[in-house]
């Protein structure tokens, strides 16, 4: 039986059969591409100059009521492009060889682990080199992770709420924190220390080719809870991963609850990564310029 047909992929934890039915995330085990292209918005030491080969896969386990992305997180029906393993393979390398991609920039692949797995096994043994970045909402489980080990060079997760409430509140997952912890420790344990393209251990202007880069994207009336976001990381990983502090909510979604319909103001942004500074944390990123805007938001296949 493959994991799909019981499918504890991710915390949630349906126990669907996936050949016949979707679970939360709203996937069966037909694997839908949003889109595969060069992405010049992600971090500095993933996008470089060059680009990010970007692969957005259309669902979601997680399903943040504020997701910007939610024209493909929130399925209802199949959209997209269907690839199997091969095909995904087959974009990788297109990404790579044709338009010189930095990496391979997997977002939100975590309810399709098992056919990206293979996908990543398979471009390998056709001569991919660059860096494999793993793009997601932090929400998975240890074992689902372990069948990237050895095949994710890059960790690039969000670490979204350090607050319980904030968790069942905007995400329906009470155990965001908890599970999220274990994740990133797992994450950590396979690519560690970063590393750059020149071989220097320092960022300068250098694409990552290992370790973890932690996003945290700040909410509006939420900067309290972003600080022990980030004490946490601060205080568990120290200078072995980087942070990205992210200013780029908009509200995008309908139905938001009333303190997420605004953008975040720049005194609670700047009072989130003053925090930062002050406890030390050296190795991060910032955001200038605010809310992104819809227009920011890439098409869609
Ligand atoms: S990947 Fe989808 S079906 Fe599987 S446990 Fe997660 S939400 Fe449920």
């Amino acid at each position: 039986m493959s994991i799909y047909e019981f499918c504890t992929l991710c915390p949630r934890g349906c126990r669907v059969d996936r050949t016949q039915n979707v679970g939360i995330c709203g996937c069966t085990n037909d694997v839908y591409v949003a889109r595969a292209a060069l992405h010049m918005w992600e971090e500095p030491c993933i996008s470089g100059e060059r680009g990010s080969g970007a692969v957005f896969f259309v669902g979601c386990p997680l399903g943040c009521v504020y997701c910007q992305n939610h024209a493909i997180s929130r399925v209802r029906a199949p959209r997209g492009v269907k690839m199997d393993a091969s095909a995904l393979s087959d974009t990788f390398l297109r990404l790579q060889n044709d338009e010189r991609a930095n990496n391979i920039n997997l977002v939100t692949a975590t309810q399709y682990t098992p056919t990206v797995a293979d996908a990543i096994k398979l471009a390998k043994s056709q001569d991919l080199t660059v860096p494999v970045v793993w793009n997601s909402s932090g929400y998975e489980t240890v074992d689902t992770l372990l069948l990237l080990d050895g095949l994710v060079d890059v960790y690039l997760p969000d670490f979204k709420y350090h607050d319980t409430a904030l968790a069942v509140k905007y995400s329906h997952a009470a155990d965001y924190p908890e599970v999220a912890r274990l994740a990133l420790d797992e994450m950590f344990r396979q690519v560690g220390e970063p590393s750059f393209a020149d071989g220097r251990a320092d960022i300068e202007d250098g694409i990552m080719v290992r370790g973890m880069v932690v996003r945290h994207l700040v909410l509006p009336t939420h900067a309290d809870d972003s600080k022990r976001v980030i004490r946490y990381l601060r205080d568990r990983f120290g200078d072995g991963i980087y942070i990205s502090i992210m200013s780029q909510y908009t509200p995008v979604a309908d139905g938001l609850p009333q303190e997420l319909t605004r953008s975040v103001t720049e005194d609670e942004y700047d009072d989130v990564v003053d925090y930062a500074v002050d406890i030390g944390v050296e190795r991060g990123f910032t955001q200038e310029g605010g809310s992104v805007g819809e227009s920011f938001v890439p098409e869609w296949w």
